[in-house]
């Protein structure tokens, strides 16, 4: 795919929520479909604007895992370009040398991964004979981050629904890092995407019984009674909701890593309505048949172990009972370019935010694909991807 052949896409990074995300998926998308961009305006609307560190690594390791050609990536730039080449599949490491979010950076390198090249197997292999394709990636920097998905989220929501679309990535939480020191270490193994033909086509619009709750705390280098102090808050207020005790268990644990932290999280188990299940029984394994949502706060040193806990409870009532929708929030913007790559498909969004809203319009400058948000009531959103 020679980069050249493409026209240069310009987008201006102050578009919609004018966030990170946007430098970060246009990276992913540039990658995926060889087009030259130059972003310009970025974060224009920040209290400081400009490519911050975090976003500056996504830059570097997206022109690693492709070769790009460069220009006006520094910290604090406003614009800059980037001319992809074909992305090739290997062993990166990556160090933020911030506590900036691990997360993010290696969102910005998946899906490229997934769809890469076969590596060549040495140099003397004139024939360009593939080998595995997969590719491992360490980054080094913050797994904790407010405001970005922690590696927990990453673990227990969004890789098990990449792996509903057959996309298979496995991370590893190797070490904790939390803000301001980080020094975090995550672990991700891509194997490459193959898109296999029967595959049903992906459906999470209907939400069939409440299956569990998992309730976990864990502290890195603090006091270990905060995560029972968190989880016995957390429980309490779930039960003042009238759920059923019967489905919830809890886990604490202590983190390894440098600096302090604490987070608590909840993993939300529901099994698919009958129409969603029949497909998914159809042709894959059973583990398709439930859907994850992960809810997660940070520890703060303003609020008590028991004030995280309730705030932790009230994100969880709220998916429960605000809604019949499957995705929430977060997982809704982070789904759409996967899904899009993946073919397309439908499901119900507890809301539209205004990262999704942005989201669909970069999707949409780079993929032949329709994204619409339909109100199916007033309480949920039907998020239809066309290809
Ligand atoms: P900026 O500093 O410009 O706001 P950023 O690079 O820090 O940008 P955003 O562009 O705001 O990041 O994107 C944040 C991403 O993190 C979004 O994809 C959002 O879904 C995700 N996210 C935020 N909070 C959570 C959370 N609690 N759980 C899971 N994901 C989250």
């Amino acid at each position: 795919m020679p980069a050249s052949t493409h026209k240069t896409l310009k987008i201006d990074g102050s578009t919609g929520e004018g966030g990170g995300q946007i430098v970060r998926s246009a990276l992913t998308l540039s990658m995926l479909t060889g087009t030259p961009i130059q972003v310009r305006r970025i974060r224009a609307g920040r209290a400081k604007s400009g490519l911050m560190r975090q976003h500056l690594m996504c830059v570097q390791a997206a022109q690693t895992i492709c070769n790009a050609e460069v220009s006006g990536a520094a910290l604090g730039s406003d614009a800059f370009s980037f001319t992809p080449q074909a992305v090739r599949a290997g062993d990166y490491h990556f160090d933020i040398g911030s506590a900036g979010s691990t997360s993010l950076v290696l969102q910005t390198i998946l899906p490229a991964l997934l769809f890469a090249d076969s590596r060549v197997v040495d140099s003397q292999d004139v024939e360009n004979k593939k080998s595995d394709a997969s590719s491992t990636v360490t980054i080094i920097g913050g797994t904790h981050n407010p405001l970005a998905p922690t590696t927990d989220f990453l673990q227990h929501a969004f890789v098990p629904l990449l792996a509903k679309l057959g996309m298979q990535v496995e991370i590893e939480c190797v070490q904790a890092g939390f803000a301001p020191i980080g020094g975090g270490v995550i672990k991700a193994r891509i194997t490459p995407f193959l898109r296999r033909a029967g595959m049903p086509r992906f459906e999470l619009t209907e939400r069939g019984a409440l299956q569990s709750i998992v309730l976990c705390a864990s502290v890195l280098n603090l006091d270990y009674s905060i995560c029972t102090r968190e989880l016995t808050s957390i429980k309490a207020s779930l039960l003042e909701a009238d759920i059923d005790e019967a489905l919830m268990s809890t886990q604490s644990k202590r983190l390894d890593g440098i600096g302090e932290g604490n987070t608590c999280f909840a993993i939300v188990t529901h099994q698919l309505g009958d129409k969603n299940e029949a497909k998914a029984t159809a042709k894959t394994s059973t583990k398709t048949n439930t859907h994850q949502e992960v809810f997660s706060l940070l520890g703060e040193k303003r609020s008590s172990a028991e004030n995280i806990g309730k705030r932790l409870a009230g994100h969880i009532r709220r998916y429960l009972y605000d809604t019949d929708a499957l995705i929430d929030e977060y997982l809704t913007d982070q789904l759409l370019l996967p899904l899009a790559l993946a073919g397309g498909g439908t499901f119900t969004a507890r809301m539209i935010s205004e990262h999704s809203k942005t989201q669909a319009w970069l999707i949409e400058q780079f993929l032949p694909v329709a994204i619409t948000f339909d109100a199916i009531d007033d309480e949920q959103i039907l998020v239809r991807i066309t290809c």
